[in-house]
């Protein structure tokens, strides 16, 4: 049976992820979204189960000693990680899943899959990214730098990733159907139907 694609979407805070996300999802493609552990306190309305599954530091590193993590990382001081119930089981019955994760796990991804696909959505500038992050005007400047400090040492691994998407503003709905187009794409690589052959000799008319 053919396999499911990983596909990776990382980019800075302001970048739009989650809406990109979000309404992927929505277009009833076949994806199921991987929800992250981490050890940070739930945000605003977020469920546990349903954003993240929110565990404590001690739970965090007893699964990693159990290899209950595909990709782990740490992001400000706490943990983040695809739990390996998230991924494996959706690609082995054909089911693309999408990780909306940072960098460093996204490498480790890739490491482990070569076919993963990695995608980086990006304001079109970094100008535009200090803006739209002072424009929210709900973090000290403190949070703003660090958060622009980041931003600036994820581009460095631009190259490191398949496709890049921009999202200037009014663009989400462009980056969803690129990303969708992505998507699609995936499903006509060779290397992604390696039984084909085997089945072009087979088919009986
Ligand atoms: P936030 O706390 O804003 O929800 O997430 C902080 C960062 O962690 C974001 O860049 C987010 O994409 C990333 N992240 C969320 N879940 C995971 C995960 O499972 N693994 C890794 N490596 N990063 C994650």
């Amino acid at each position: 049976m053919k396999k499911g694609t990983v596909f990776v979407l990382s980019g800075p805070a302001g970048s739009g992820k989650s809406t990109v996300r979000e309404r992927l999802m929505n277009r009833g493609l076949n994806f199921h979204y991987s929800v992250s552990d981490t050890t940070r306190a739930p945000r605003g309305t977020e469920k546990n189960g349903v954003d993240y599954g929110f565990v404590t530091k001690e739970q965090f590193e007893e699964g990693i000693k159990n290899g209950n993590y595909y990709e782990y990382a740490r992001y400000t001081g706490e943990y983040y990680g695809t739990p390996v119930s998230q991924l494996t089981p959706y690609i082995e019955r054909g089911v693309n899943v999408i990780l909306e994760i940072e960098v460093a796990g996204a490498m480790q991804v890739k490491a482990k899959d070569e076919n993963a696909v990695l995608v980086m959505l990006l304001p079109p500038s970094y100008k535009v990214l200090e803006e739209r992050l002072r424009g929210r005007g709900t973090e000290s400047e403190e949070k703003i730098l660090k958060r622009l400090a980041r931003a600036k040492e994820e581009i460095q691994l631009f190259d490191k990733y398949d496709y890049f998407l921009l999202n200037g503003d009014g663009k989400i709905d462009d980056c969803v159907r690129q990303l969708e187009l992505i998507a699609e794409t995936q499903q006509y690589k060779t290397k992604n139907n390696p039984d084909f052959p085997r089945i072009f000799f087979n088919t009986e008319e």
